[in-house]
């Protein structure tokens, strides 16, 4: 008797289902040490750089929440598999500019890197345009690095009020602290500023550090590394790509 090869039980598949249930492992045991449940976290994939080919099996094992950071990027790859998935939440985790702000708010459900009163104006006008209002995260400079996007700290409160006056929807504040150090300071201190604004959510952590944002009250999480491999390299060496001369020659 023969085990055909379907899309649950091929190789790809399996490694996807065992690392999405490793990840839900480690956000189960997270939120749990802070009376909180699995449930109570969303998991936001994060699939920049990676292909249909590489995301259709992280779908196939259960996972519905996507996160990219590029809206160009996101227009090659999501129209094509949300017509395969009814069902898919897609959430822009990166920096946004002015400018495409229109086909963000056709392409994503949530944003989360809204951090300027410039943005603000061109997302409430692109909403307005599009009959839509998008949930959107403000992404705050935690670490006040010179070089990263984010609103200063300083200028939080005046950016919540412009946004709650243009009518966005706000669920919350989202960060990424700086790399190098000990988070969890950062990530207690976006969950204060939240506290003080009576916003409920809060978008940290990533694949080195969600459970330590978890206990420190996230409810997003954005991974990408530790469901979908390394982005710098393949996760597992493709037998049809690479510098060997057989593999070259092959037909494509
Ligand atoms: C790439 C990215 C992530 C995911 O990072 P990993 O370390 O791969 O989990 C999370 N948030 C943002 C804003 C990103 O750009």
């Amino acid at each position: 008797m023969t085990t055909a090869i379907t899309p649950a039980n091929t190789p790809d598949s399996i490694e996807a289902a065992q690392r999405l249930a490793a990840v839900r492992d480690n956000i189960g045991r997270a939120a749990r040490l802070t009376g909180r449940t699995a449930d109570d976290i969303r998991l936001i994939a994060v699939s920049k750089t990676h292909d249909a080919d590489a995301i259709r099996p992280l779908i196939q094992a259960g996972q519905r929440v996507f996160g990219e950071n590029r809206v160009q990027e996101s227009q090659d790859k999501w129209p094509a598999l949300r017509e395969e998935y009814a069902d898919i939440e897609l959430h822009l985790v990166g920096q946004l500019q002015s400018n495409k702000a229109a086909e963000a708010v056709a392409l994503f459900d949530v944003l989360h890197g809204l951090d300027r009163p410039s943005l603000l104006t061109a997302l409430a006008k692109a909403m307005d345009a599009a009959g839509k209002r998008l949930p959107c995260f403000i992404q705050v400079n935690i670490g006040a690095e010179e070089q990263k996007g984010g609103c200063a700290i300083a200028d939080t409160p005046a950016l919540i009020a412009a946004a709650r006056d243009a009518d966005i929807p706000l669920l919350g504040l989202m960060c990424v602290p700086p790399a190098g150090i000990e988070p969890a300071p950062f990530f207690a201190l976006l969950a204060k500023m939240a506290r003080e604004e009576g916003l409920p959510r809060l978008s940290m952590g990533m694949s080195g550090d969600y459970d330590t944002a978890i206990m420190l009250g996230a409810t997003d999480i954005r991974v990408g590394t530790a469901l979908f491999g390394d982005r710098t390299a393949p996760a597992r060496p493709d037998p049809t790509s690479g510098r060997g001369m057989l593999r070259n020659s092959r037909a494509r």
